[in-house]
C-alpha cells in the first residue's frame, strides 16, 4: 500500500495543499467502530458517550465509508519549537520527561481564517508546552485483561508529541475528520500537541537487517509503539495484530533483539492502539497535566460562527518544565464541550 506520509512530508512547507494529484487511495472510515470489549478493527474506548467540538464540515476526501488522506487539506505553517524530551531508565522504570513541544515544525494554531483548513475545522487552540512526566514500567508485562483506552494521552512519541486514540471529541475517526497540520498533529484545548495516527514527520526508520520499523513511541502501559512495518518489512494491517493493535515477535527493544509484545501504527483505523495490553500508568489529572479529554476543536462553536484564534505564533516556551506541574488558567471561551 502506498504511504501518504512521505508525500505529506514533502508538502510540509507548502502553503496550500493542492487536492489534485495522483496516488490517491482510500482508507476505511472508522466512524462507529467503538467497542466495549477488545475487538479487532475497533477502539475499545473507556468513553462511550461523546459530545464536543471538532471539525464541523467534511470535504471531498470522505466518500461514503472510505476516506482519502491524500486529498485532505492540512493546516498551513511551519513553526519551529524548542522541543525537550528525555527518556531514561531509572531502576525498574522508564521515565519520560518532556515539554510536549515536537521536534518538527507544526502548523499555525488556532487555525487562521486565511487557511483553507478553516472551511472545515476551526480549532482555536494554541500549542502550549506541557509538563510531561511519565513513569512507565521498563519491562512491561501483560495485564490479566486488556483495558480500554481513554480520551487524551494514551502514549508518547519519540518526537516529543503525545499520542491520542483514533477518536475525536465526537467519537468519530479523528484522522479522517479533523484537519491537522502536515505532521498529522494539532493541539487540544490545553494546548497539548498530539497525533491520532503516525505522523508524517515521525520518520518511519527501519531496521537494516529485517526491515521492521524502529520504535516510534511508548504506550502508557510501557509497551513500545513501532511504525508501519512489521516482520520482513511488510506493511502491517489490522489482520496482523490483535485487538489492542499489537503482536509478539522479536524487535529491537532497549537496543537489544527482544521477543516482546509491541504495538504498531497502521495506516488503517484505529491507527494507534485499540486497547491496553498491559496496565497503563495512571495520569495525574489537573490543569496543565495534559491528561484531559481530546477537546480538539472549537467547542461550542457553530458552523459559520466567528472563531477565535488569538495569535499567529505560539507563546514563548515556559520554564520549569521538569519541576512541579504547571498549573495555568484554562483557555477562555472554548471550555464548553459542545
Ligand atoms: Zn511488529
Ligand atoms: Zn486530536
Amino acid at each position: 500500500m502506498k504511504t501518504p506520509h512521505a508525500l505529506r512530508l514533502a508538502l510540509l512547507s507548502s502553503c496550500v495543499f493542492a487536492a489534485t494529484h495522483a496516488g490517491a487511495h482510500d482508507l476505511p472510515l472508522g466512524d462507529g467502530a467503538i467497542s466495549t470489549t477488545p475487538q479487532i478493527d475497533n477502539v475499545y474506548s473507556c468513553q462511550t458517550r461523546f459530545g464536543g467540538g471538532g471539525a464541523f464540515r467534511d470535504g471531498g476526501w470522505i466518500n461514503g465509508d472510505t476516506w482519502d488522506s491524500d486529498l485532505k487539506p492540512v493546516v498551513d505553517g511551519a513553526i519551529d519549537w524548542p522541543s525537550e524530551i528525555a527518556i531514561s531508565r531509572e531502576g525498574d522504570a522508564r521515565v519520560i520527561r518532556a515539554n510536549n513541544l515536537p521536534d518538527h515544525p507544526t502548523g499555525v494554531f488556532g487555525i487562521q481564517p486565511s487557511d483553507d483548513a478553516y472551511a472545515y475545522d476551526r480549532n482555536p487552540n494554541r500549542i502550549r508546552a506541557q509538563n510531561i512526566l511519565l513513569t512507565l514500567p521498563a519491562k512491561p508485562t501483560a495485564a490479566a485483561e486488556e483495558s480500554c483506552v481513554p480520551m487524551g494521552m494514551i502514549g508518547f512519541a519519540t518526537s516529543g508529541a503525545a499520542i491520542f486514540n483514533a477518536l475525536d471529541a465526537l467519537g468519530r475517526d479523528a484522522p479522517a475528520h479533523e484537519i491537522q497540520d502536515a505532521c498529522n498533529g494539532h493541539p487540544e484545548r490545553n494546548g497539548q500537541y498530539h497525533y491520532h495516527d503516525l505522523s508524517a514527520c515521525l520518520t518511519d526508520t527501519r531496521n537494516e537487517a529485517h526491515g521492521h520499523s524502529d520504535l516510534a513511541g511508548y504506550a502508557l502501559d510501557g509497551f513500545g509503539i513501532y511504525g508501519l512495518h512489521g516482520e520482513d518489512g511488510e506493511v502491517v494491517t489490522n489482520a496482523d495484530l490483535d485487538a489492542c493493535h499489537g503482536h509478539v515477535h522479536t524487535v529491537i527493544w532497549d537496543g537489544e533483539p527482544t521477543e516482546i509484545y509491541h504495538y504498531h501504527f497502521t495506516e488503517e483505523y484505529p491507527y494507534t492502539i485499540g486497547c491496553f495490553h498491559g496496565t497503563p500508568t495512571q495520569l495525574r489529572t489537573g490543569r496543565g497535566m495534559a491528561a484531559g479529554p481530546d477537546i480538539d476543536g472549537p467547542n461550542g462553536l457553530a458552523p459559520g460562527a466567528p472563531a477565535g484564534p488569538r495569535a499567529l505564533r505560539a507563546p514563548p516556551p515556559r520554564r520549569h518544565l521538569f519541576g512541579r506541574p504547571l498549573f495555568r488558567p484554562p483557555l477562555r471561551g472554548y471550555e464548553r464541550r459542545g
